[in-house]
This record gives structure tokens, C-alpha cells and sequence, in this order.
């Protein structure tokens, strides 16, 4: 039988942000989204405030810093490689470790014939002395019912952290207590279908008819109610599915009039999808560009995009070439820009693809020149080799007033301790 466990980082980003600035330890902190938009990460000090997901910061900015609150900009550099230092971890723990999100990792159990409860601590305690990060870990005979697990041990101190829904007799204390929604895979309408049936909890879905629940929810609620009854219908993915498309699109710090500025947003854009590309090793055979002025400002609305096929390619040169040459035919002078960005579709194996016919750039040297600046942006920092044309000051990156410092990754932003 199948034996899973969850272990999800308790409020990760807080989390990280805590490690290595102790001052922040039992004071609410939040973090905020691209361009310190929204909250999108809450400490519980700040929950216990009643700061909700999403709350826009420039609306509780003032109560919440009378309040103590602490804001900080995503630092996705810093949450990047906690989590690789989780994962790497977490594969001590087990011979096969799925990521599912930067703070969610599934272990495979099967076969562990020992107390897993009690190794589920080692695994929190672990985590904590290795990362200073809080960890809960939940486990069941189905992915479905691990993360149900993970819901109970972060909710319920009673379980220490740790929360075994194998046990019938745990499911069946719990089942009752727990709203459907909270069910990994029940969103907020399959929910409400449900309880228009009557059905209130997590109990009542476990007991449902599966036929009917297929006919209710398609297959993929019959799949759920069948994971809550114990029977395994989500393996472990080792491999993530291949991606369709990817896009990089970012709003500006401050609006653009200005060509030159928004080509080098552009130009950066087109070189990040190529790293991107280059990392799933996939070709990109169609790209869309867009831009846009702010909808909310007064004053003419102004976005327009364009869609064209492109020789396939992981180049990042030739995707900046490609992507400047699209931006260039929707420009219009006169607007302040505020947004754009570089979509790619139609992506394709990298080792299966035909060889083109004429290419416009030599294969092998494209190869080796994008080997040469991913190996050196990889060494020293993301950029540190770009294209010029994707510029030096770059007055238009977004707004990240309270980021704090890469302290694993970046040498002049470690921590200094003197003794
Ligand atoms: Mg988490």
C-alpha cells in the first residue's frame, strides 16, 4: 500500500525572512507581491491581526505599521534556495521526494514499516535545525489525504506537527470537523455544488457515491472522493509535466514614455523566457509581445500585442531580436507604459526537434554562447551577462522598496559575525 507524507513550510515566506533577521521572531510580518502590490505571505502574529490574503498594502499600510507589522518585497532569490536546501533535506528522508510548490514537498513512505509519526518529527526537527524553517507534516495512503494530514497538523497544536490520517479511527474523529473546501482538488464551485446536496463535510465526501460524484464533479472530484476512501489514484510525478507556454511579463516601478525604456524591459523579458526555455530544454516556435498603459490612470488607455512565428529557438539573442522586432510594430509615442511582457507558445523537445534548414544563427555557436552565460549568470547572480541592449540602470524594474538582503546566495549580502 501506498504511504505518503506532506511536509509544507509553515508560512515559508515569513518563515525565510525570520532566519536570518531574528528581530522579526514574534512580531507579525507580511510579504508582499511583485511591485509590493498585495500581502501574499502573513507570519500567524499577522493573521492573528486579521490581515487577509491579497489585502493591498497601500490600503493597511498605515494601521498595520501603528500595529507593528513588518513588510518586507518578495525575495524570491532568498525562498528560491530555502527551498532547495528543504528539498535536498527531504531526499535524506526518502529515496523519492516530489516538489509540488517551493514550500510542498511529497515523500514516498512506501514500505517504511516503522512508526511514522515519530519519523515525521525527526523530519520537522531536522528541517528546523538545519534551516531554522517550521515545517508540518502530513501523512496518508493518498496524496489527497497527506495534505488533508498537512491541514490538521497546522491547525491542531494537539498533533505536535504531525498528523497520521491512516489511522480509521483518527479519519473518522477528524472527517466531521474539517469544511469540504478544504479538500485538496475541491475548489470553491465544486463546493457549493455539493452543498446544495446537503453535504457539509469532509465526512459526508468521503461517504459519497463515487458514480454520483463523477456525474456531479467530473472525473476529477470521483478521483478525490476515491483518494479520501484510501485508494491511490495520484502517483508520485517525478517528472513535472512538459510546459505549453511560458511568459515573463512584469509591471514597471514607475511608467515608461519612452522607447528606450521599454525595450530594455522587452529585451530582458525575451532574455529571461530564453533562460527559462533553456532550463526545460524546449524550443519556442511562436511568440507574443505585449504592452500597456495603466487602465486606472486618467488619460487614453493605450495595449496592443502581437503574435508571430519565430525560427525555434532557445536563444535568448535571437528571442531579443524576435521580441524587439514585435514590440517595435505596436509602439505608439505619447503613452506612459506600465506593463509588458514576452509569451512564448508552442514549445517543442529541444532533442527531438528537426534541425532548421537555414538557420540565422550557427546552432553550435548559439549553444556554447548560451552554456557560457547561463554557467556565469548561475555563478555569479541572474543578469550579471546580458544582452546591452536590455540596459545598465533600468529605471523600470518593479518596485521592491523593503527587499531584504540574499543572505544565502549573494557574498555581499551574507550576515557578518564578529567575536
Ligand atoms: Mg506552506
Amino acid at each position: 500500500m501506498p504511504i505518503y507524507a506532506l511536509c509544507d513550510a509553515n508560512n515559508f515566506y515569513c518563515s525565510c525572512e525570520r532566519v536570518f533577521n531574528p528581530k522579526l521572531r514574534g512580531v507579525p510580518v507580511v510579504v508582499l507581491s511583485n511591485n509590493d502590490g498585495c500581502c501574499i505571505a502573513r507570519s500567524q502574529e499577522a493573521k492573528d491581526l486579521g490581515i487577509k490574503m491579497g489585502d493591498p498594502w497601500f490600503k493597511i499600510e498605515k494601521w498595520a505599521v501603528g500595529k507593528g507589522v513588518r513588510a518586507y518585497s518578495s525575495n524570491y532569490v532568498l525562498y528560491g534556495d530555502m527551498s532547495r536546501r528543504l528539498y535536498e533535506i527531504l531526499q535524506r528522508f526518502s529515496p523519492r521526494v516530489e516538489p509540488y510548490s517551493i514550500d510542498e514537498m511529497f515523500l514516498d513512505l512506501n514500505g517504511f514499516d516503522i512508526d511514522l509519526v515519530q519519523y515525521g518529527r525527526e523530519v520537522r526537527s531536522t528541517v528546523l535545525a538545519e534551516t531554522d524553517i517550521p515545517t508540518c507534516v502530513g501523512i496518508g495512503d493518498t496524496k489527497t489525504k497527506a495534505k488533508l494530514a498537512n491541514f490538521v497538523a497546522k491547525k491542531r497544536p494537539e498533533f505536535g506537527g504531525v498528523c497520521d490520517l491512516r489511522d480509521p479511527a483518527i479519519c473518522e474523529g477528524l472527517y466531521p470537523t474539517i469544511p469540504l473546501d478544504e479538500v485538496w482538488g475541491i475548489g470553491r464551485a465544486s463546493a457549493a455544488k455539493l452543498q446544495k446536496l446537503g453535504l457539509e463535510t469532509v465526512a459526508d465526501l468521503a461517504r459519497y457515491d463515487i458514480t454520483q460524484g463523477r456525474n456531479l464533479l467530473t472525473v476529477t472530484g470521483a478521483r478525490v472522493i476515491m483518494e479520501l476512501q484510501g485508494t491511490s489514484c495520484l502517483p508520485l510525478t517525478m517528472m513535472a509535466p512538459q510546459r505549453k507556454g511560458l511568459a515573463v511579463t512584469r509591471t514597471f516601478g514607475e511608467a515608461m514614455p519612452e522607447w528606450d525604456g521599454l525595450a530594455e524591459a522587452v529585451a530582458t523579458f525575451a532574455t529571461r523566457a530564453g533562460e527559462k526555455l533553456r532550463q526545460h530544454g524546449l524550443l519556442a516556435c511562436v511568440m507574443t509581445v505585449f504592452i500597456q498603459t495603466n487602465r486606472f490612470v486618467p488619460g487614453e488607455y493605450y495595449g496592443n500585442q502581437a503574435t508571430f512565428g519565430i525560427e525555434p529557438t532557445q536563444d535568448s539573442l535571437c528571442l531579443v531580436r524576435d521580441a524587439l522586432r514585435g514590440v517595435r510594430s505596436i509602439f505608439r509615442r505619447g503613452y506612459r507604459y506600465w506593463k509588458a511582457g514576452v509569451m512564448l507558445n508552442e514549445l517543442i523537445d529541444a532533442t527531438t526537434a528537426p534541425a532548421q534548414m537555414f538557420p540565422t544563427r550557427d546552432p553550435l555557436k548559439s549553444a556554447s554562447l548560451m552554456a557560457a552565460m547561463d554557467g556565469i549568470n548561475a555563478r555569479f547572480g541572474r543578469g550579471m551577462l546580458r544582452p546591452a541592449v536590455s540596459g545598465i540602470d533600468r529605471k523600470w524594474t518593479a518596485k521592491a522598496e523593503k527587499l531584504s538582503p540574499r543572505y544565502t546566495t549573494c557574498a555581499d549580502e551574507f550576515v557578518c559575525v564578529r567575536a
